[in-house]
């Protein structure tokens, strides 16, 4: 990607929040509800602060049209949309004409740039960066931020903490502009990435669990049942009580050889067994066994407080609050319990998801929150309930309007290759069924009414197959 031109667009960025800092405006910042979100928020809360400036800052579900149109009934001077806003340019132009605005995003957005000087749109896409992978909404934020003041190189590891929450290095590795990320925390000794095992739990949860909850990738015959796990462990030579950052480096790399043994003993996909051992971050800045000290555990940790509506609670504790930290801590748990029961109803239920030619789709009406769809939807590709070729979208019952439901589309690098862009077909979706759909190639999301999921069906295989036929038109 072209980093001085996507370093030159956060540099507008923060000229235009600089000098609203200056003038005495509020700086009003929207940022999303999930951990890159959340952190995206605290990075720029931080940097306005740091420059004498006031801010105020909400965490939201999703960009609405009452949401935009909310925000220019408070009419402030500037506002500064995180995680978001590159799916909503016309709305943002529509109805904040009058005022600046800056996106730091990573969506794929709707166009290039604003038509108007007083809107920026920072966002590495357009600059030739893949959305899931080289960027992420905290990464963005963090470069606003470095560029209003090369201090808020301090908070590299909040941003690496988004990017992990959203999956940045799912495949094992940073990519693009997260290296940077991670060379600036580096030098300032506050981050370090060491090759080590990627499941959730390195600092807080024992062996047994850390393997027993293992969704991404899922260890066969030990994932979801915790007394096999503690079985392979006491037969490998592992305390299973033991956390995994108390092992010694011999015994971390015993524990690696043993799960890629077992892992191709039971016929695991390569890209499983790629991404089991990879880059982890942990940062000195907390102690060992705190669940902040690696990004993992810190990015799960926000994502619980998010999905309980208390997103500004995850803001605080990125910004050091103490008390926000032990309140949240609360959270987790609840959090991780309902992860492993939307993963059993997923696998006993699978049978009444509907395969069509080109998508599965499954209905958990209330089963599982709306929350967790995506991580379900994943669930069914890691577990090996799909054709991995095949798009799955995990749909439930909304939580805040009966009447609607949510949905979550993932699938694998591999059906990508074949031409799907799931943000393409849901927002097309979406428009024809009067919702709100989009995201990225690989994961995106969607909500409409309940009524009309056979509709849906329809029309997502539909545009899926469309995408594929253009595809290969383009190329011939
Ligand atoms: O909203 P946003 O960009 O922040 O979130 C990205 C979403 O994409 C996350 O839910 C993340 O888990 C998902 N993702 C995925 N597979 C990938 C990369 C990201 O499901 N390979
Ligand atoms: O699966 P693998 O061949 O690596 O397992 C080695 C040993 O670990 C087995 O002989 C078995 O005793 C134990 N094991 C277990 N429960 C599992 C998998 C393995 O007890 N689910
Ligand atoms: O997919 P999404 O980003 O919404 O996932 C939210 C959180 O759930 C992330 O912190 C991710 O690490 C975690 N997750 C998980 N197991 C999965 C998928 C996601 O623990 N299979
Ligand atoms: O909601 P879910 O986690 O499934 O969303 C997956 C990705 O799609 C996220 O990056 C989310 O921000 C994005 N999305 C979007 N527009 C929507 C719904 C989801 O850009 N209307
Ligand atoms: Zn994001």
């Amino acid at each position: 990607m072209d980093r001085g031109a996507f370093l030159e667009r956060a540099r507008e960025g923060a000229e235009l929040i600089r000098m609203h800092i200056e003038l005495g405006h509020t700086i009003r910042i929207v940022s999303h509800r999930d951990a890159d979100g959340i952190t995206a928020g605290a990075i720029l809360a931080r940097a306005v602060a740091r420059e004498g400036g006031t801010f105020q800052l909400s965490i939201v579900k999703q960009v609405s049209e009452e949401l935009i149109k909310d925000l220019a009934a408070e009419k402030h001077r500037i506002y500064v949309f995180s995680d978001l806003g590159s799916g909503s340019m016309g709305l943002i132009e529509k109805y904040l004409e009058g005022a600046t605005v800056v996106v730091a995003d990573h969506h794929p957005p709707e166009r290039d740039g604003f038509s108007t000087e007083s809107h920026v749109l920072v966002n590495p896409v357009p600059f030739g960066a893949n959305s899931v992978r080289d960027l992420s909404g905290s990464g963005v934020s963090y470069f606003v931020a470095r560029e209003m003041n090369e201090k808020n190189r301090d908070l590299a590891y909040i941003a690496l903490v988004g990017a992990v929450g959203d999956m940045q290095e799912i495949d094992g590795t940073f990519h693009g502009m997260n290296t940077d990320i991670i060379d600036d925390g580096k030098d300032l000794g506050i981050l370090e990435v060491r090759k080590e095992l990627r499941l959730f739990g390195r600092e807080s949860r024992p062996l047994r669990q850390m393997l027993a909850y293992s969704t991404n990738p899922e260890i066969p015959e030990v994932t979801g049942d915790e007394r096999k796990a503690i079985e392979w462990l006491r037969a490998k030579g592992f305390d299973p009580e033991v956390k995994y950052w108390q092992l010694r480096e011999e015994e971390k790399r015993k524990l690696h050889d043993a799960l890629v043994i077992h892992l191709i003993k039971h016929g695991a996909p390569k890209e499983a067994i790629d991404r089991l051992i990879g880059d982890v971050v942990v940062s000195p800045l907390y102690p060992e066994g705190d669940p902040r000290h690696e990004a993992r555990e810190f990015a799960t940790l926000l994502n619980a407080t998010g999905r309980l509506n208390a997103g500004t609670l995850g803001v605080a504790i990125c910004l050091g609050d103490e008390d926000a930290y032990r309140r949240a801590r609360k959270m987790l748990d609840d959090y991780k319990r309902e992860q492993i029961e939307a993963r059993k109803f997923i696998i006993q239920n699978w049978s009444m998801a509907d395969e069509g030619e080109h998508a599965y789709v499954f209905y958990a009406g209330r089963s599982i929150r709306d929350t967790l769809v995506g991580i379900a939807a994943n669930i069914a590709i890691n577990a090996g309930l799909v054709d991995p070729e095949k798009p799955v979208v995990v749909l439930a019952d909304s939580d805040e309007d009966e009447s609607l439901v949510k949905g979550s589309a993932r699938t694998t690098e591999r059906a990508l290759e074949k031409g799907y862009h799931l943000g393409d077909a849901l927002r097309e979706v979406a428009e024809k069924l009067g919702g709100e759909g989009g995201g990225h190639a690989i994961a995106a999301g969607i909500r409409f009414p309940r009524d009309r999921i056979e509709e849906f069906i329809r029309l997502f295989n539909e545009a899926l197959g469309r995408q594929l036929l253009e595809g290969k038109s383009s190329e011939g």
